[in-house]
C-alpha cells in the first residue's frame, strides 16, 4: 500500500524578473512503512518537494496523493488539517518556537489539536523521557545543546503520531555522534512503530540509514 504517491509535479517560484523551476516532473511513490531518502546536490528541489509531500504547499500541475488525499483538491483548511493529524515535520536548525518551554514546544501539535493540556503535557514528558532530554523540559530552547533541540523537535513532530514523517536535512546542523543518534531514532521509529519516513540529505553517509534513497538533480529525479 503506498502513503504517497506523486506523478508529474512541477513547481516554480516566480522572482521579481524571472521563474526559477524547482521541481520539472517529479514522480515516485512511497510504501507504507518505507524509509526513503532523496540526495541530491544544494538546489536541485529536495526541500520543495518535501515541502509538498509534507502538505506545506501546493504544486502547479501534476498529482499527490497523501494518506489517501489529492492534495492539489484540499482547500488551505483541509491541508492544515491533515498537516495536523498525518504528517509530522523536523527541520534541519529545529524550528522550536523560543519564548515556549521545550515542553510546551513538544506538546503544542497536541495542543492545537484541543487536547487537554494534561494529557498533551504528560505525553510530552514520556517521549522527552525516552528521547533522554526529560531534565530539559523546562528550559528554553537557547539554553540546551543541538542534540538536545533535535530530539524535542523529533518528539514534537511525532507526538501526534502521524503516519508519515518528513525530516529537511535532519543531521544537517548536529556532530556527527548526535547526528548518528538521530538516525538510530528515525531507525526505530520507522521499524516499531511503522512510521514512514521521507528524509533530504546531501550526505551518504546520511542516507545510508535509509531503505531506500532516490537521487535528484536539477529539479528532476535521475535514479
Ligand atoms: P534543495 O533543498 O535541494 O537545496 P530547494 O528546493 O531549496 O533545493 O531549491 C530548488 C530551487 O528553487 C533552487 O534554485 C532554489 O534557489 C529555488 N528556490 C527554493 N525556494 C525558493 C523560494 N522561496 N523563492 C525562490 N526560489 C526558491
Ligand atoms: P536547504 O539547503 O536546507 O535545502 P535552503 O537553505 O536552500 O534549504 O533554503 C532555506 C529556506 O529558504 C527554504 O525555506 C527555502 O524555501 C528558502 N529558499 C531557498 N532558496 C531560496 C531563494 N533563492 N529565494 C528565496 N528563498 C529561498
Amino acid at each position: 500500500e503506498s502513503i504517497l504517491t506523486a506523478t508529474d509535479l512541477q513547481r516554480s517560484y516566480i522572482l521579481s524578473e524571472a521563474t526559477v523551476p524547482a521541481l520539472r516532473g517529479v514522480s515516485l511513490s512511497l510504501d507504507e512503512g518505507s524509509f526513503t531518502a532523496i540526495m541530491g546536490p544544494s538546489g536541485c528541489g529536495k526541500s520543495t518537494l518535501l515541502q509538498l509531500c509534507g502538505a506545506m504547499d501546493k504544486p502547479d500541475s501534476g498529482s499527490l496523493r497523501l494518506a489517501g488525499d489529492e492534495i492539489s483538491k484540499l482547500t488551505d483548511e483541509e491541508l492544515t488539517l491533515l498537516r495536523r493529524t498525518k504528517i509530522g515535520f523536523v527541520f534541519q536548525f529545529f524550528n522550536l518556537l523560543p519564548t515556549l518551554t521545550i515542553q510546551e514546544n513538544i506538546a503544542m501539535p497536541l495542543l492545537l489539536a484541543r487536547q487537554s493540556e494534561k494529557i498533551a503535557f504528560d505525553r510530552a514528558r514520556h517521549l522527552a523521557s525516552q528521547l533522554g532530554i526529560e531534565h530539559r523540559l523546562g528550559h528554553y530552547p537557547n539554553q540546551i545543546s543541538g542534540g538536545e533541540a533535535q530530539r524535542a523537535a523529533l518528539a514534537r513532530a511525532i507526538i501526534h503520531e502521524p503516519v508519515l514523517l518528513i525530516a529537511d536535512e535532519p543531521t544537517g546542523s548536529l556532530d556527527s555522534v548526535n547526528g548518528g543518534k538521530v538516525l538510530e531514532l528515525f531507525q526505530s521509529l520507522n521499524q516499531d512503530l511503522g512510521i514512514s519516513i521521507l528524509m533530504a540529505t546531501h550526505d551518504a553517509h546520511v542516507a545510508q540509514a535509509a531503505k531506500v534513497t532516490i537521487h535528484m538533480k536539477d529539479g528532476k529525479v535521475v535514479l
